[in-house]
């Protein structure tokens, strides 16, 4: 038997965001918003454990972490974006890639 998604992801982040925050260096700009990614994504994946199955809405990624962005009043998403974290990291860098060509 595989562990869950949700499971895997949230010790992936978790490992990512004490990584960074117990190294030995304070960390740089770059790092900090990696920090702030992993620690969010550890927070949609433990939330998407706590919800159950079949949380996204996402036909790709049914049981993916939800973005906890969704909802977020002060940081709403880009309207047609749904509750999946995976796919709207997918729309995020996306749209960062066009921005950068730009
Ligand atoms: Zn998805």
């Amino acid at each position: 038997m595989s562990q869950p998604t949700e499971l895997r992801e949230l010790q992936t982040s978790l490992r990512t965001a004490s990584d960074i925050a117990f190294d030995v260096q304070p960390p740089s700009g770059e790092q900090a918003e990696v920090l702030v990614d992993a620690l969010r994504r550890a927070l949609a994946a433990a939330q998407a454990l706590g919800a159950g199955p079949g949380t996204t809405g996402c036909r790709e990624h049914p049981r993916g972490a939800v973005d906890p962005l969704y909802g977020d009043k002060d940081d709403p998403l880009p309207p047609g974006w749904g509750r999946c974290l995976l796919c709207n990291d997918r729309r995020r860098r996306a749209s960062r890639g066009l921005a950068g060509r730009a």
